[in-house]
């Protein structure tokens, strides 16, 4: 059907109104001519399944990336959260710890396991984990008699969680960190990259991520075995035997050879699309830099991967507050987002205990992240830096 049937074209009420601008997203998928070049290859080759020789390049290719000798290609990153997690034990009467302040799948796939959710407050200088409260709440719940599966940090934003400080807390618990690395593709910490840090890490290839598959993602990993037991729960828990055989309940979890084509073409262009967003960055420090009250979330992280820059306003000392921008913006058809609402606030997660701080809650109150896509043309970045001076000029 000729779309233009149904949907009327923008000013076609009135045809000397001028034009509405298109809407600048905030991380669209940034996807070319090389994309294209790698789905039909793969399309081409045959291999239309959910296993083939791009799954397995893709796995070498990301775990190279990582650091990490292994890496099972999933359909999502909230399933290698999910497998993760199950490699890792957790499951009914045991406790896992997730930061407030993530995106709903993190807790998700805890709630999926049976293990039972327990929350731990951010800094408020990058949003990630806070490591001294996550100390005494593992301390609190070893005398509480709980059984810690595993800690989950975040690293928010693309900005890696400062692991020089959380691992050892961790292991002197005895308990295993999964990273989510969902949104840190490419992003390190002491020269170390995202995804290496804990037993096993997760990716995510959504596509608003710093590479997409449109969907997909990524358990990576240096232990052999739990990368074994995650693809093998992937893949149906099926036995390797000729008939079907199954001793355990698994999952359906593989990701498509089509669309690991697609995540090799975006590796490739991985370094190019970091250093557009980082640049990206760069100009709204610049800007934000003479204007009190406001600061950049991570800015002083040299290794985040930008993946979504994030401003935080004090509206005492600004005069303004983040909705007010974010209201300028939306007549501009310009898109912000709040920063997560904290996992705590949720309805689906009422009465889950924590260890809450506020800082969260700051964060969502005062927090805004701005336009960061990698596919930005310059005039979209330009409209989005004049919309955002002529605010501050207004204020200033
Ligand atoms: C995107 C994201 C996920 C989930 O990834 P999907 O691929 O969308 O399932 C998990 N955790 C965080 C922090 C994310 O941002």
């Amino acid at each position: 059907m000729d779309l233009s049937e149904r949907v009327p074209s923008p000013g076609s009420a009135n045809p000397s109104a001028p034009s509405r601008p298109e809407p600048v997203l905030l991380s669209p998928p940034d996807v070319g001519p090389l994309e294209e070049s790698y789905l039909i290859r793969a399309l081409r080759s045959g291999w239309v399944a959910p296993l083939g020789p791009e799954v397995d390049a893709f796995e070498r290719e990301v775990a190279t990336r990582a650091g990490t000798a292994h890496a099972v290609a999933l359909s999502s990153g909230t399933a290698a959260l999910h497998l993760g997690l199950l490699g890792l034990g957790a499951g009914p009467g045991r406790t896992v710890v997730v930061p407030t302040l993530t995106f709903v799948a993190t807790v998700n796939a805890v709630v999926y396991t049976g293990a039972e959710p327990v929350f731990v407050d951010c800094e408020p200088g990058t949003g990630n984990v806070d490591v001294p409260l996550l100390a005494a709440l593992l301390d609190e719940l070893r005398a509480a008699g709980r059984d810690v599966a595993a800690v989950v940090p975040v690293d928010m934003f693309g900005a890696c969680v400062d692991y020089t400080r959380l691992a050892p807390v961790c292991a002197g618990a005895g308990v295993p960190v999964l990273e989510d690395a969902a949104e840190a593709l490419g992003a390190t910490h002491d020269g170390r990259p995202a995804g290496s840090f804990g037993r096993a890490g997760v990716f995510s290839f959504n596509g608003n991520k710093i590479i997409t598959t449109s969907g997909g993602g990524m358990l990576v990993t240096d232990d052999g075995d739990l990368a074994d037991r995650c693809r093998y729960l992937s893949t149906q828990a099926r036995q390797p035997v000729p008939h079907y055989e199954h001793t355990e309940v698994g999952y359906n979890y593989r990701l498509s050879n089509l669309l690991a084509a697609v995540g090799r073409a975006q590796l490739r262009r991985l370094d190019r699309m970091l250093a557009r967003r980082r640049e990206l960055r760069e100009r709204y420090a610049k800007l934000f830099a003479t204007a009190p009250g406001v600061r950049l979330l991570a800015e002083s992280d040299p290794g985040a991967n930008c993946w979504l820059t994030t401003i935080v306003v004090d509206p005492a000392t600004a005069g303004w507050q983040a909705a007010d921008l974010a209201a300028h913006l939306g007549t501009a058809r310009i898109e912000t987002r709040p920063v997560w609402k904290p996992m705590h606030l949720q309805p689906a997660f009422a009465g889950t205990p924590g260890a809450i701080t506020g800082a969260a809650e700051r964060l969502f109150a005062d927090g805004l992240t701005l336009p960061s896509g990698s596919g930005l043309t310059e005039a979209q970045a330009g409209r989005v830096l004049d919309a955002v001076a002529s605010f501050l000029a207004a204020r200033a």
